[in-house]
């Protein structure tokens, strides 16, 4: 259940759950959301209550996560919430519906499934982010290996799954692989990505040549890289 207090001018929302636990637990994680656990005999303005006595903590905890980036905040698979596709936030539509299939519509992703539960809703979105991604990245992949053939004979094989800490490499058998969550980037990042790894074929390591080869592919990978960065890192 989501809830509210509002301590001065801030407004501090939380997501309220049930325990049989006998005492109120108040936690702040790392992405800012806060989850008040609270045993079920307690009445809600008691709840309140405890929260706004606790409301400086709640924001000095916000206020200490907020200086780390945070990766991936943790999704809900819930209406209403947003997720990235192609670099930009899509509102989440859940519907009822007896065919399990996903709309890409004015921004946002409905997804509609005759089990609207979060882990069935997940795993439609992950499913379709799968296929997603294997078209998206492969047509950039295909329109740049003409490109690059002029300096690397050979075809490389392109391999999307998930990676962590990183969003491509490139292995010496000259197979590129992709970060499966490159999909909530937008394509201009994408291809920048792709475009870096295919430059790894013919410089292994990021000495001044490959920044030079990179350079001539792809004279805005600076802005591109940033980009990248500011919105998925
Ligand atoms: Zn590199």
């Amino acid at each position: 259940m989501q809830r509210f207090i509002r301590f001065g001018a801030r407004k501090i929302d939380f997501v309220l759950q049930c325990t049989t636990r006998r005492s109120l637990t108040i936690q702040v994680r790392p992405d800012g959301m806060v989850v008040v656990n609270a045993p079920n005999s307690f009445p809600e303005d008691k709840i309140l209550e405890k929260v706004k006595l606790k409301a400086p903590w709640i924001l000095k905890q916000q206020e200490y996560f907020s200086r780390f980036p945070v990766p991936l905040s943790p999704r809900r698979f819930v209406s209403g919430e947003t997720h990235l596709y192609l670099g930009r936030q899509h509102k989440l539509k859940v519907v009822k519906a007896t065919e399990r299939m996903i709309k890409v519509y004015r921004g946002q992703l409905w997804v509609y499934s005759d089990d609207t539960s979060p882990t069935v809703v997940k795993a439609i979105i992950g499913s379709w982010q799968k296929e997603r991604a294997n078209a998206v990245f492969r047509e950039l992949f295909e329109a740049w290996l003409p490109r690059i053939k002029r300096y690397w004979k050979e075809t490389p094989r392109l391999v999307i799954r998930k990676m962590s800490g990183r969003w491509g490499s490139c292995t010496g058998k000259g197979s590129i692989i992709l970060n499966l969550e490159l999909i909530k980037a937008s394509k201009s990042c994408i291809e920048y990505v792709i475009v870096h790894e295919l430059c790894h074929l013919v410089h292994h390591n990021h000495t001044r040549q490959f920044f030079k080869l990179l350079e001539k592919l792809l004279p805005d990978w600076r802005k591109r890289k940033q980009r990248l960065e500011d919105r998925l890192a």
